[in-house]
């Protein structure tokens, strides 16, 4: 596991959604994840997301994220980063 050093977090955040999604390609999977092991604020998000995910899921039956949850997720980032 080697390059890919410097993936940036929004990147990762934004593909965060597809990897929850099962929806990325194995060397996509493999970024994310090896981003998500040098980055706890990645991973925490990470979390964070799966977590809502799984209550949206009980909830809504999978098919009413809140965007505006996402929003707030990727602007707390912005400002973790800044
Ligand atoms: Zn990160």
């Amino acid at each position: 596991m080697t390059g890919n050093e410097s993936v940036p977090c929004m990147q990762t955040v934004k593909l965060l959604q597809e990897f929850l999604d099962r929806e990325l390609t194995m060397t996509e999977v493999s970024t994310v994840q090896g981003h998500l092991d040098r980055c706890p604020p990645c991973l925490k998000l990470f979390r964070f997301e799966e977590g809502v995910r799984r209550l949206v899921r009980i909830h809504c039956g999978g098919d009413c994220a809140p965007s505006s949850l996402r929003d707030e997720i990727l602007a707390r980032l912005k400002r973790t980063r800044a």
